[in-house]
């Protein structure tokens, strides 16, 4: 608690008279912990690949100046690092951006069987270099939702993209679109992959995390997709249910 004591004009007798204000500064104290621990994930996250960068650099400028064959072996492992630094520090910015409108609340008419098509569209070249079929579901009619556009659309590239990268190789991964009865939309994004052990799943929309089960850590990302999704959604008052069996795959549902 934050203790404050004013003096306020004296009592009728002349005796002094204190007002006392205790302000519970806990939830601000918390916020700032995340801030900084936050800014010290960033940093570390950023810090790896850049420290490996500058490792094949001084050895491309010195001991292997003149070896070609290092020379090709070292400039793609560079450029992935640098494609990873770019990556991290977008969804830096996506995180950063969506902070500073936090008060504002989304408000276009967003078709999302139109929206879904679009984030299919865009996710094929990844799909055929994985080898996967992504299947739309979607209803005759258009369901329509409040919302912003380019966030929507963020939201469903990463659940889509997620399925494929994290999904069966070679699978299939199914998108279906529901307007229930109650006039609520709901997405549900489904793959047939290895699933998540059930101790991940409260964590995954916490910044940076990854599940570290064989071969998930080893696919590309940033650990910060889910955290601009649930991030999104709480502005758009929606829900993001994870539903997952290991062995058999994961269902993502978003519920609007
Ligand atoms: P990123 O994909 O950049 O690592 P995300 O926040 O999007 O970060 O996801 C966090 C973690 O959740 C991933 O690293 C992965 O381990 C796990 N994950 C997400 N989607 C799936 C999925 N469909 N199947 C299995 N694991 C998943």
């Amino acid at each position: 608690y934050l203790v404050r004591v004013a003096p306020v004009a004296g009592g009728a007798d002349d005796t002094p008279v204190f007002m006392l204000v205790l302000r519970d500064i806990s939830e601000a104290r918390r916020i700032d912990r995340m801030r900084s621990d936050f800014v010290a994930n960033a940093s570390h996250e950023l810090r790896t690949p850049l420290a490996s960068l500058r490792g094949y650099i001084e050895t491309l400028q010195g001991p292997a100046k003149n070896d070609t064959k290092a020379q090709e072996r070292f400039l793609p492992i560079m450029l992935d690092q640098a494609t990873r630094m770019s990556r991290l520090v977008d969804d830096l910015m996506s995180l950063s951006r969506l902070e500073a409108k936090a008060h504002l609340s989304p408000e276009q008419q967003v078709t999302l069987n139109t929206l879904l098509e679009h984030v299919r569209d865009g996710l094929l070249p990844l799909a055929e270099d994985l080898n996967v079929a992504i299947n739309l579901f979607l209803p005759e009619q258009q369901v329509t939702v409040n919302g912003d556009n380019d966030e929507l659309l963020e939201v469903f590239e990463n659940l889509i993209e997620n399925a494929c990268k994290y999904g069966a190789e070679g699978g299939r991964v199914d998108v279906y679109l529901k307007a229930r009865e109650d006039g609520a939309a709901e997405v549900s994004v489904v793959d047939y992959g290895p699933g998540i052990p059930a101790e991940h799943v409260p964590r995954l929309t916490e910044r940076f995390y990854r599940v570290s089960v064989a071969d998930s850590r080893s696919k590309k990302g940033t650990g910060l997709g889910l955290a601009i999704v649930k991030h999104i959604l709480s502005r758009h008052r929606s829900r993001l249910v994870v539903k997952s069996a290991v062995g058999k795959g994961t269902t993502f549902t978003v519920r609007f």
